[in-house]
């Protein structure tokens, strides 16, 4: 058991809470307050208790994970952690301000990982209190269902850190694979263009929301079409991805289509505010064009 530190507690921080909290780790989880925190413990608890109601799990085995996850005001707890994992919004500025802060109440042992999808890790191990001790671990979305755990060494990061993280990442019942420190990773990389392109089509009218989904979904076999899995991954984080790959490759290849600007302009960020390319008040998703 290691008490893992979670920074950040949306739609991947609570993930992360919820499966290292059944997995048997002591779970400290921040937000920008208390109450944000406390409400994604709330949240996490909907879920368990969903998963109860299915016979995925026991109850018993619910009521210890959730006792587990202790949301926090501010990092002084964060002394005790063994590994440290940001989760907060993709923004740069954020989470070098977090990682500052973070970094006085770590123990000299603590190892500090961050999620983000799409920032270069030596660029961010900057402001990590060692960057020896500092790396990326990708994890996907939604954190109970999806298997891989993308881990990311910064030019600093000790072999020792890696092994650690690895064998915390194994422990979570996760797939891991290595990836190295170059624009999106291995899936964003890949996947990147392809959520960008459909809403290139969608906005040069090349067919509707609905007629996108469900030719890519059925013709290439994928599970959702790409823009339900914008919707679902926010499009904040599609836009900070897009830009970082435009930025940090140079290629206007991955240039973010206009459509994709204009909705994030606009609060439209997916399923997390209720709308994207659908309408998520009703008890259907409703495509928007
Ligand atoms: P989200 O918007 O659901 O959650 C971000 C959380 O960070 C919010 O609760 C916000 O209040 C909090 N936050 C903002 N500033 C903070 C601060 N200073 N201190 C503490 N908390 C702060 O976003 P998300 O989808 O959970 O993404 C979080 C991270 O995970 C990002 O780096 C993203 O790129 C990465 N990621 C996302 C996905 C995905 O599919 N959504 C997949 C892999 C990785």
């Amino acid at each position: 058991m290691t008490t893992i530190g979670i920074i950040g507690a949306g739609q991947m921080g609570a993930g992360i809470a919820q499966v290292a909290a059944q997995s048997g780790h002591r779970v400290l989880l921040t937000d920008v307050s208390l109450d944000r925190a406390e409400t994604a413990k709330a949240g996490i608890a909907k879920r368990l208790a969903r998963a109860v109601e299915k016979d995925q799990i026991a109850q018993g085995d619910a009521d210890a994970a959730l006792d587990r996850i202790e949301p926090q005001g501010d990092y002084a707890a964060f002394a005790d952690a063994g590994i440290a994992i940001e989760a907060a919004t993709e923004r740069e500025e954020i989470k070098r301000a977090i990682f500052a802060e973070v970094g006085k109440a770590l123990g000299p042992d603590a190892i500090l990982a961050t999620n983000t999808s799409s920032i270069p890790i030596t660029r961010l191990a900057q402001t990590a209190p060692d960057p020896a001790r500092f790396m990326g671990v990708h994890f996907f979305n939604p954190v109970p269902v999806m298997k891989p755990i993308e881990l990311i060494r910064g030019l600093a990061t000790s072999d020792a850190t890696v092994a650690r993280v690895e064998a915390f990442a194994n422990g979570l019942g996760k797939t891991v694979v290595h990836a190295n420190d170059a624009p999106g990773f291995i899936v964003n990389r890949v996947l990147l263009p392809l959520l960008n392109e459909a809403i290139f089509a969608l906005g040069e009218g090349v067919a509707n929301v609905r007629d996108i989904d469900t030719a890519v979904s059925l013709g290439l076999n994928h599970p959702m079409g790409p823009l339900t899995l914008a919707d679902f991954i926010g499009l904040d984080t599609c836009l900070e991805i897009a830009r970082v790959l435009h930025e940090g490759t140079g290629d206007p290849k991955f240039r973010p289509a206009p459509l994709l600007v204009k909705y994030v302009e606009a609060g439209w960020l997916g399923r997390k505010t209720g709308r994207g390319f659908y309408d998520y008040s009703g008890a259907e998703p409703v495509p928007t064009r």
